[in-house]
């Protein structure tokens, strides 16, 4: 085999797929028994969920790079968020891109007029910016950037901090600005979506794209030792050796360091979600609801049913809860029980309803931790020695496009190495 991609979480799907356009054979191992690594998604009684709640960003520069994800189908959410204060929800919403909300977004006492100018100012600069200025400038963290942008404490706490800490996993907001200017910038310049069928029809999307190629993805298979001998690795798994000119480690970085020394593994952040369902339709809206109340165990909850109809049997909703990382050891039960006197003191449910709750997933290492300055002091590089190259989100963003990038990038540095052998 000319190339042998270990992982087939959305990196190493993207490398082999980058390569088959090229006409290189690849083969992928991964150990668990499906694809998509962290994008994953089951179906219980009915209902689609995701594992750990994800939104796809349709600006990911990397999906234009996949025809087969450019043209995933897939349901929006209405730019902005509905927050809840004060026995009701209020409606914060870009006036230019959503006209429906305009006027609620425009006179919601929540976020004062000066916080209102200030973030439709900021989208517009990042919409404007191209995204390779972005990580150029000095770092710091989002809390602080937004502090020295002039937001006012009653915007961060009522807004940023549910809104952006359920994206970064990181209500402290201690995260990269770098970062949180590229995720608000792909929030200018579109929007948050399911992909119809759930989050894993983003790997199975690629699957099927390497499959016409005949590519093999060998399933259920853990790599436990790579061996370099003259010009050729031979990977041992736990059932067969295979031998391959070239490997590829699209593995997560926590895996890296049992095949390449000095890899020092990050800190991590988690994700707690909870699905909760009701039998009758509740007619919310599509809009992410926000939980500011930071003593509550509750952070968003996304009304699934209502973006995306089929992720619920007909005739039910289905809610993807976030809850708060000071809040993780709390039972289902505690948890779901504020979210059901939340959302009624909020108009949203009413106290007949009956909430039941069909998964409580914690993802442990969801996303590594991304300080201020991390990509500043990167110390990996993507091509190591002797034929053996890195990839995945670690080496970008901790998210969907930095794993599609970082393994198409990858896959473009193979080509060029081995069109110059020639
Ligand atoms: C709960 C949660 C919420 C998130 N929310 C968002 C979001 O809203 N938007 C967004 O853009 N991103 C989000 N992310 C981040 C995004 O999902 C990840 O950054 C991305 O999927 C990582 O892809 P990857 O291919 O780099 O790594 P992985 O998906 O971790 O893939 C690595 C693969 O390597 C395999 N592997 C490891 N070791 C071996 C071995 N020895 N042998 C064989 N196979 C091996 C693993 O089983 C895995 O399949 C979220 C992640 C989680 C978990």
């Amino acid at each position: 085999m000319k190339v042998t991609i270990i992982g087939a979480g959305l990196a190493g799907l993207a490398c082999a797929r980058r390569l088959t356009d090229h006409n290189i054979p690849v083969r992928i191992i991964e150990r668990s028994p499906s694809i998509g690594g962290r994008v994953q998604s089951r179906t219980i009684d009915g209902f689609r969920i995701d594992i750990g709640f994800q939104v796809l960003l349709n600006a990911y520069p990397a999906l234009q790079l996949l025809p087969e994800l450019a043209s995933l189908p897939a349901y929006d959410f209405p730019p902005g968020a509905r927050i809840m204060l004060e026995h009701r929800l209020h409606t914060l919403s870009d006036p230019f891109r959503n006209p429906a909300d305009a006027l609620p977004s425009i006179i919601t006492p929540v976020v004062s007029i000066q916080d209102k100018l200030l973030l439709w100012h900021l989208a517009a600069e990042l919409n404007r910016r191209p995204l390779a200025s972005l990580w150029d400038e000095p770092d710091q963290t989002i809390l602080r950037f937004l502090t020295r942008r002039g937001f006012s404490n009653g915007a961060i706490e009522l807004f940023f901090r549910p809104f952006v800490g359920g994206i970064t996993l990181d209500e402290s907001l201690g995260t990269s600005a770098a970062i949180f200017k590229f995720i608000w910038s792909m929030l200018s310049k579109g929007i948050a979506t399911l992909p119809a069928g759930g989050m894993q029809s983003l790997p199975d999307a690629m699957a099927a794209a390497l499959a016409d190629k005949n590519v093999d993805i060998l399933l259920g298979r853990q790599v436990t030792a790579l061996t370099a001998n003259d010009t050729r690795w031979s990977v041992q798994t736990d059932s067969e050796r295979i031998e391959s000119e070239i490997v590829v480690l699209a593995t997560d970085i926590w895996s890296l360091g049992d095949f390449v020394p000095n890899v020092e593994p990050p800190r991590y952040r988690s994700q707690r979600t909870l699905w909760l369902t009701i039998d009758r339709v509740v007619d919310c809206g599509p809009s992410l609801i926000l939980n500011p109340d930071r003593q509550s165990p509750f952070m968003t909850v996304a009304p699934m049913h209502a973006v995306d109809p089929d992720r619920a049997p007909k005739g039910k909703s289905l809610f993807a809860v976030t809850v708060r990382a000071d809040h993780f050891l709390d039972t289902t039960d505690e948890i779901v029980q504020s979210f059901h006197q939340a959302m009624q003191r909020n108009k949203v449910i009413s106290a007949s309803d009956r909430i039941g709750c069909i998964a409580d997933q914690t993802v442990q290492k969801a996303q590594f931790v991304q300080e201020p300055n991390h990509f500043r002091m990167r110390k990996f590089r993507a091509a190591l020695p002797n034929g053996l190259y890195v990839c995945g989100e670690h080496l970008q963003t901790s998210s969907i496009n930095g794993a599609l990038e970082s393994g198409i990038s990858v896959a473009d540095e193979i080509v060029r190495t081995l069109s110059s052998r020639e």
